[in-house]
């Protein structure tokens, strides 16, 4: 990969960092030669910190550590894309991207599987999503299909408010679902994408 530090007076090549896996952008770093070759070498992110003024793996204090999954040069060499796994939150706030904000706005329904994942670990009287979940997945699968016979039955009527309630109620019982077997909504994307181009 040929990268074109001189572009820049300072040497420092802005990358973009991507989750591999939901696509989300998580921060802006910047490196060196240096910063990417111990990246290369560590498998985990490491940029120049132009605060720090020294090189800095992301994670060194909070073991948010940035797994390496893959990284790309732009069109002309000047700036890169780096994908990676997160260990954990990305952003010093505690926030899993530092535009989280506009994130949960644009896809919320991605946003809500996560909180899903984060809910589903704490205890069962804290939490909705704890609670259904430690009762197993047949409960799960059945709470789809409750919700769903209750969304059938406000279609008969013409009471917009409660037809929306449960149609939101069904969309979250369904993500719960997909979650509960391992999966997530890219998957169910992923089969509507390839339906539609054929
Ligand atoms: P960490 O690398 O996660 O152990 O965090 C160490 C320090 O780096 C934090 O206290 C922040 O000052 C800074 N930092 C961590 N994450 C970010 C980020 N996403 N963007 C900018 N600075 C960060
Ligand atoms: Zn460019
Ligand atoms: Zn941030
Ligand atoms: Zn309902």
């Amino acid at each position: 990969m040929k990268v074109d530090f001189a572009k820049y007076s300072d040497g420092l090549v802005p990358a973009i960092v991507q989750d591999f896996n939901t696509h989300k952008v998580l921060m802006l770093g910047f490196m060196n030669q240096e910063a990417l070759d111990k990246t290369e070498a560590t498998g985990k992110v490491t940029f120049y910190s132009r605060s720090k003024q020294r090189l800095w793996t992301k994670g060194e204090e909070s073991g948010n550590f940035l797994e390496l999954k893959s990284m790309a040069v732009d069109c002309d060499n000047d700036t890169l894309l780096i994908q990676v796994h997160p260990l954990g939150p990305v952003c010093h706030t505690g926030a899993d991207t530092c535009w989280s904000e506009r994130n949960h706005s644009e896809d919320f329904l991605l946003y809500l599987e996560d909180i899903i994942r984060l809910r589903k670990q704490v205890s069962p009287d804290e939490s909705y999503v704890a609670k259904l979940f430690s009762k197993g997945m047949n409960k799960i699968a059945q709470k789809v299909g409750e919700e769903a016979v209750e969304l059938v039955i406000e279609a008969k009527d013409d009471n917009t408010d409660l037809f929306l309630n449960e149609a939101a109620d069904l969309l979250f019982h369904y993500l719960l679902l997909l979650n509960a077997k391992g999966h997530n909504l890219g998957s169910v994307i992923d089969i509507l994408k390839k339906r539609h181009s054929r």
